[in-house]
C-alpha cells in the first residue's frame, strides 16, 4: 500500500521517488519490476520490492553504524522508506571481489577468479548510452565529481565492501560484487558532503551460497536460473529479517 498522495518526482526501473512530507526528504517506493540488459529484459516479480525494501533497510543501517553516512532515515511500510534527498552523482561504483558478469566478457578472464585486492570500476549512469565504463580522468574532466569526492567515494566503497563481506560471510554467503550510488547533500554550513544513496539489495549485489555456489541475487532472473524470490527470501531469512 502506498501511504502518500504526493507527486512522483522520478520513476525509475525498480523504484519510484515521491516528495516526503518534510523538506529535503523523499519517499522511495520499491516496485516489483525486474530488468536486465539495460531493460531489454523485463518482468514483474511479485513481492520483490518488499524483500528489497527490508534487505536494503537492514544493510543501510549496518553501514551507517559502521561510519559510512547514508540517505536512509526509516522504513515506512512494506514498500516505502523515507530517505534524505540528494543530488545523485552520475557515476556508479562497482566493487568486485571475484570475476563474473561484464568483467569476464570484457577482458576474457576466468569466471570466479578471486582478485588479490577488490577492484573498483566506475560506470557513467546513463541508460541511453548503456552505462559506459569510465576511468577517473573522465569523472574529473567531465566534472561529475570533484577530486576529494572521488577519493571519499572510493574509500566508502571499499569500506562498504568490508562491512558487507563480513555480514555475508557470517551467514555463509560470498559477496562477489556490488554496485553503489552516492549523492551530495548540504551540511548545516551549506557545505556539500557525500552520502550513500539508492539501495543495497540482491538487485545490485552478487551473492553466492558459500558451499553450493547457488546464486541468491538478480542473476537468477538475468540467466533464468529459477525462482528469484526463493533466492531473495533466503538472503532475508539468513540475515534474520522478519517480514510480517
Ligand atoms: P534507475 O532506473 O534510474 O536505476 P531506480 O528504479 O533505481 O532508477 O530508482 C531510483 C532512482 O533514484 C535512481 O535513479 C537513483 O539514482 C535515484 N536516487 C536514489 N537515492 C536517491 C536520493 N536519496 N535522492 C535522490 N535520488 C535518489
Ligand atoms: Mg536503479
Amino acid at each position: 500500500m502506498v501511504t502518500n498522495i504526493n507527486k512522483i518526482v522520478y520513476e525509475g526501473k525498480a523504484k519510484i521517488l515521491y516528495n516526503g512530507l518534510e523538506p529535503k526528504t523523499l519517499i522511495q517506493y520499491f516496485k516489483d519490476d525486474a530488468t536486465a540488459n539495460n531493460a531489454e529484459k523485463h518482468a514483474i516479480i511479485k513481492s520483490k520490492g518488499i524483500l528489497n525494501n527490508f534487505i536494503s533497510e537492514y544493510l543501510m543501517n549496518k553501514i551507517e553504524l559502521c561510519g559510512v553516512p547514508t540517505h536512509f532515515i526509516k522504513r515506512i511500510n512494506d514498500r516505502e522508506q523515507l530517505i534524505k534527498k540528494v543530488k545523485i552523482i552520475p557515476v556508479e561504483l562497482v566493487v568486485r571481489n571475484k570475476a563474473t558478469g561484464s568483467i569476464v566478457k570484457r577482458y576474457g578472464i576466468k569466471e570466479s577468479l578471486q582478485f588479490n585486492k577488490p577492484i573498483i570500476e566506475f560506470f557513467y549512469k546513463n541508460d541511453s548510452l548503456g552505462d559506459p565504463l569510465l576511468n577517473e580522468n573522465h569523472i574529473l574532466e567531465f566534472d561529475w565529481a570533484k577530486p576529494n569526492e572521488l577519493e571519499i567515494m572510493k574509500y566508502y566503497a571499499l569500506k562498504i565492501n568490508k562491512i558487507l563481506t563480513d555480514i555475508f560471510n557470517n551467514i555463509k554467503i560470498d559477496l562477489i560484487d556490488f554496485k553503489v550510488e552516492f549523492g551530495r547533500i548540504k551540511d548545516n554550513k551549506n557545505k556539500d558532503f557525500i552520502i550513500l544513496a539508492d539501495e543495497i539489495s540482491p538487485d545490485n549485489c552478487r551473492l553466492w551460497d558459500t558451499d553450493t555456489k547457488k546464486r541468491l541475487d538478480k542473476d537468477i532472473f538475468r540467466k533464468d536460473l529459477g525462482d528469484l524470490i526463493d533466492g531473495y527470501q533466503e538472503v532475508a531469512s539468513r540475515l534474520g529479517i522478519k517480514i510480517n
